[in-house]
């Protein structure tokens, strides 16, 4: 049986990588997926393929970062069952690198874009008799990364939000949870290749997947089940935890 049959799940940042692994796998478990994503270009190809396969799936162009944007799409989504919040961006640099702006750039994408989702979609669910949270942290929260400086700060904030919705939420039958990869080879990761290693794009490619302690860089299907797993009713034991999903980076 599938599993997240008759549910209504947004993803955003659908439209890429990890976000698109999730939007695809929840529609082929019967979810109906609404994919929220600033750049609808290349979104839009990931929903008519999901239209085209057999389910369901529908495209919201937003940027997360605008509060009265997203309060929109979740208006006129009506019922929401799922919110991933999976958008995200990164900045390369330590702290003397990280300029105001950098900082505000990342915070208002992956901390702020968070936030609006939840403050839009909460009251939803709660309305419903409940739902499933599941917020992108990243290795980057737990061990710091490093020339990361913005971007593992944003994911800390992620962890602790997830872990406070939670908290607030439980007796409204709503679990949120996070997860927390390490290197998934996605679009983001190639664009980093490409911008900071130019000419070199294969030797980084192979230095990236090394340095992980299983060898290689995650699949974002990979990452996409774990996200089904949480997301079902399977997890509903399960809230207010982080879960890495990290080849033994943490540990090992
Ligand atoms: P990606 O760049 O491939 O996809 C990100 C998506 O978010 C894109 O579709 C982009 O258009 C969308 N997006 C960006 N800014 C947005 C905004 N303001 N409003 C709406 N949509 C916006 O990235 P990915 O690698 O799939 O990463 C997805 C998430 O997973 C991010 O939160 C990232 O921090 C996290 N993560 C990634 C890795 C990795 O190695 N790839 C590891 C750990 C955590």
């Amino acid at each position: 049986m599938s599993k997240l049959n008759n549910k209504v799940a947004i993803i955003t940042g659908g439209g890429s990588g990890i976000g698109k692994a999730i939007s695809e796998l929840f529609a082929q478990e019967g979810a109906y997926v609404h994919i929220v994503d600033l750049n609808a270009e290349m979104a839009q190809p990931v929903v008519d393929s999901i239209i085209a396969g057999g389910g369901q799936a529908k495209l919201h162009a937003c940027n997360v970062a605008e509060q009265m944007e997203v309060k929109r799409v979740v208006e006129s989504i009506g019922r929401v069952d799922i919110l991933v919040n999976n958008a995200g961006i990164a900045h390369v640099g330590n702290l003397e690198k990280c300029s105001i702006d950098d900082f505000d750039r990342v915070f208002n994408v992956n901390v702020k874009g968070a936030y609006n989702a939840l403050y839009a979609v909460v009251p939803v669910m709660k309305a419903n008799g409940g739902g499933a949270i599941l917020n992108l942290a990243s290795i980057a929260a737990v061990v710091g990364i490093s020339d990361r400086f913005a971007y593992s700060m944003s994911k800390g904030a992620i962890y602790a939000m997830s872990m406070s919705v939670a908290r607030d939420y439980m007796a409204d039958n709503i679990r949120s949870n996070s997860i927390s990869p390490a290197r998934v080879h996605t679009p983001f990761v190639d664009g980093f290749i490409a911008k900071n290693y130019p000419g070199q794009e294969a030797e980084m490619f192979e230095k990236l997947s090394k340095s992980q302690p299983i060898g290689r860089m995650a699949k974002p299907e990979e990452i996409a089940k774990l996200a089904l797993f949480l997301c079902s009713d399977d997890a509903g034991f399960m809230t207010g935890n982080d879960y890495p999903i990290d080849g033994g980076f943490i540990k090992l």
